[in-house]
């Protein structure tokens, strides 16, 4: 199976009607790229850039991330590097901001959150990526956004950084996407609106299913509740990729349940454009959507969309794909 896999490395991944999908991987360091590479990503979908700054006593400085993300993009050459902004707070804590212990962490002040109150450390990461993205296919991504306003100033403040290089003289690319996670269920819900004004959406069903279920995804004693085929989660991937194709817009993945062969015909059938996932993942994915007829995934959309149970939605996935 492997050496079929292997063959695979440097092909596009077309469906068996001839479709073409994105398949990229998930990051955390510049390190990890040799491992995108080697295993046939198309692109980096999630650079989760936290680690920067984690395991530390202190912030990266802005040079420190700049040869970061000047790495990353380097090595992608012309392939999409989708960096996510900040999304520090809830099971990721940094001890020397010596932020006030909360009740609900994954409910507090965290990602786009704190960027936009503490704005010194979002803007020194804004220039260091805006310097960066010369050097490729830079797009930027902004974590746990839940209202338009947070990302009408979170996009301001980068224009604002931006000018400000550009008329310092630094050489800025022109052509930067900016994006969003839809991980909360109030962006999800107003996809059609937050459509009109982002480049893309990234979703995140990590969080995404976390917060619709209202289940911690670190507690096992819900974790009966984590159901990433739920109808509920099924039907807002659902209305954020649509909402996203009404506009001309792409919609990605991030979250663990791109690479999942369960959900992946799933995907399809909903038209995601995009699937990010470990490294390891994707030539598997590519050999499995090969197989797959996009047009069937299609015609059961409906069918999924309407059912009322996580467990028939398996059922009926694993039949229809004959999926083990
Ligand atoms: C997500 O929430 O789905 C996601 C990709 O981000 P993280 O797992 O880093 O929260
Ligand atoms: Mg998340």
């Amino acid at each position: 199976q492997k050496a079929e896999w292997a063959k695979l490395v440097n092909e596009p991944t077309i469906s068996k009607d001839g479709q073409h999908v994105e398949l990229a991987a998930n990051i955390g360091t510049p390190d990890d790229v040799k491992g995108v590479l080697e295993n046939g990503g198309e692109g980096v979908g999630l650079y989760r850039t936290e680690f920067l700054y984690m395991g530390r006593d202190q912030l990266p400085t802005e040079e420190e991330q700049y040869d970061a993300y000047k790495t990353v993009l380097e090595r992608m050459g012309d392939k999409p590097v989708v960096v996510r902004t900040l999304d520090i707070g809830g099971d990721k804590e940094l001890p020397y901001l010596h932020l006030p212990k909360e009740m609900n962490p994954f409910l507090g002040f965290r990602a786009i959150r704190l960027c936009l109150e503490e704005q010194d450390i979002f803007r020194t990461q804004l220039r260091a990526l805006l310097r960066a993205s010369s050097y490729g296919n830079l797009k930027i991504m902004f974590p746990m956004i839940a209202t338009l306003s947070e990302f009408r100033e979170a996009k301001a403040i980068l224009l604002e950084e931006k000018e400000k290089l550009v008329a310092s003289g630094v050489q800025v690319s022109d052509s930067i996407e900016i994006g969003i996670m839809v991980e909360i269920p109030s962006t999800a819900v107003m996809a059609s609106q937050f459509a009109k004004e982002v480049d893309f959406f990234s979703i995140g069903t990590n969080d995404l299913i976390q917060y619709t279920m209202a289940a911690d995804r670190m507690n096992e004693r819900v974790s009966y509740l984590y159901q990433p085929y739920s109808p509920a989660i099924l039907r807002l991937v659902s209305m954020v990729i649509e909402a996203a194709h009404k506009e001309g817009k792409w919609a990605g993945m991030c979250g663990e349940m791109a690479g999942d062969p369960i959900a992946i015909p799933l995907l399809l059938g909903l038209g995601l454009d995009e699937f990010s996932m470990s490294a390891t993942s994707i030539l598997p994915a590519r050999t499995q959507i090969k197989g797959l007829s996009k047009e069937q995934a299609q015609s059961i959309k409906e069918t999924v969309l309407s059912m009322d149970t996580t467990e028939e939605v398996i059922a009926f996935v694993k039949e229809t794909f004959q999926i083990n």
